[in-house]
């Protein structure tokens, strides 16, 4: 089997090296590493927009919507090289998938063309207090009033809110029916009255993470509905059906290079240190149980690479993908937090320290990372809850 790219794949891997050397500039990565904002910096923006100039974003898209009708292996590349200097090429998420599929026409001829240059961002507002991993639990409710929908409930962890442009919500709009029968979904804009966007910091904000930090954002927030009013032309997809379009849009954002890639950049970077440092004649490169384990995380992140590369191909083929994103979702977040594990143990006990801590080692970036390494294995999916996804539909076990 002959996993390399083709020669015209690699020839666009070098023009997005290129584009990268010449544009992500030390401006870019400091709004991109501002924990608070993120993303939301001019200059990111700025670069944003030229990515989409390219044609970079939604490849696989249709022409008619911003896309280029392309191919995924060219998104993934793309994906793959700038997840590398740790930048997400926008367009991504799980709202563009739902919209490509179960939008009308009026929804994907406003949303996609947006998502791709970036001046559309919708945050994720699925998860609530009381449901979390119990998702179809959710209270969040949207009444019709007339030709409206009226909205009242809580969201919790709904991360971007705060400069998003829309949020992609989960509402249940018939409390009569059975739990997954009763939910739709509705693209509401962030301005619409009624709407409040608090912050929820998470455990990288005291003491605040340092530059550089690969995992882990330091804001997320809660967003809270009152009397939010909102025309029937912000459902998607039909009523009450929102639960499929939202499990079909998750499961195809967990198809990416993004993922797996930050691990393998922490892979990267380990191995670098051990080989370039040297103390008082002894390299760690030497000891044959960091040799051991390098080689051991080194053979996980192939594994992880082959398994987004897999889950492409399936999606690419027009396949069945139905556990292969789970089982992505629990390998990759679970070799990151060995990874940065790894690390502060290879460093010793001062690695543990965080920023601020006298004699933390580099700021504490290696104790902040191994903390954000375990948030990947709660956002968009915990591992506890994939594994029962792999178990059912990839082993046909039944329901824990
Ligand atoms: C940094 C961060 C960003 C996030 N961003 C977003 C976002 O933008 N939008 C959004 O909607 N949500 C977001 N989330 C929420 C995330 O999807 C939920 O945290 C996740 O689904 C778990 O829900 P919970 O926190 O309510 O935990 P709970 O549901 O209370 O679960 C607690 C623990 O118990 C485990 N568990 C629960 N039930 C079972 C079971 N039946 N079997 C086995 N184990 C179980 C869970 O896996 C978890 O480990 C984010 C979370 C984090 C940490």
């Amino acid at each position: 089997m002959e996993f390399g790219f083709t020669q015209e794949q690699e020839t666009m891997r070098d023009e997005v090296r290129q584009f990268i050397a010449e544009n992500v500039t030390d401006e870019v990565i400091a709004e991109l590493e501002d924990g608070e904002e993120g993303g939301s910096g001019p200059h990111y923006k700025e670069l944003r927009r030229k990515i989409a100039e390219r044609g970079w974003v939604g490849i696989s898209w249709p022409k008619e919507y911003g896309g280029q009708d392309g191919s995924r292996i060219h998104q993934y590349i793309v994906e793959e090289e700038f997840s590398r200097v740790g930048i997400g090429v926008g367009g991504a998420g799980s709202g563009a998938p739902a919209i490509l599929a179960a939008g009308t026409e009026e929804q994907k001829q406003f949303f996609l063309p947006g998502l791709i240059n970036g001046d559309i961002d919708l945050a994720l507002g699925f998860t609530e207090p009381q449901a979390g991993a119990d998702l179809a639990g959710l209270q969040c409710q949207a009444v019709k009033d007339g030709d409206d929908w009226v909205i009242n409930g809580q969201k919790m962890f709904t991360s971007s809110a705060h400069y998003a442009t829309h949020i992609y919500l989960m509402a249940r709009t018939d409390p009569d029916a059975p739990r997954h029968r009763g939910i739709s979904i509705f693209l509401v804009p962030m301005d619409t009255p009624g709407i409040t966007v608090r912050p929820l910091w998470t455990i990288q904000n005291a003491p605040t993470a340092p530059k550089g930090t690969t995992y882990g954002m330091s804001r997320t927030n809660e967003t809270f509905f009152e009397d939010v009013r909102i025309p029937q032309s912000a459902m998607l997809g039909d009523e009450n059906r929102g639960w499929y379009v939202g499990a079909m849009g998750l499961n195809l954002d967990r198809v990416g290079a993004s993922r797996y890639l930050i691990s393998v950049r922490r892979d990267e970077d380990i191995i670098n240190w051990v080989k370039e440092n040297d103390f008082d004649g002894h390299s760690p490169a030497d000891d044959p149980a960091v040799r051991d384990k390098l080689a051991e995380l080194w053979i996980e992140a192939q594994v992880c690479r082959l398994m987004t590369m897999r889950s492409m191909s399936i999606v690419e083929q027009g396949g069945n993908f139905t556990y292969e994103g789970s089982a992505e979702k629990v390998f990759a977040p679970e070799h990151g937090v060995k990874t940065s594990e790894s690390i502060t143990q290879m460093l010793g006990p001062y690695a543990q320290l965080l920023n601020g801590s006298p004699g933390a080692i580099d700021n504490g970036i290696y104790a902040h990372n191994l903390m954000g390494a375990f948030q990947s294995g709660i956002n968009h999916g915990s591992v506890q809850v994939m594994r029962d996804q792999v178990a059912r539909r990839g082993l046909g076990l039944p329901r824990g």
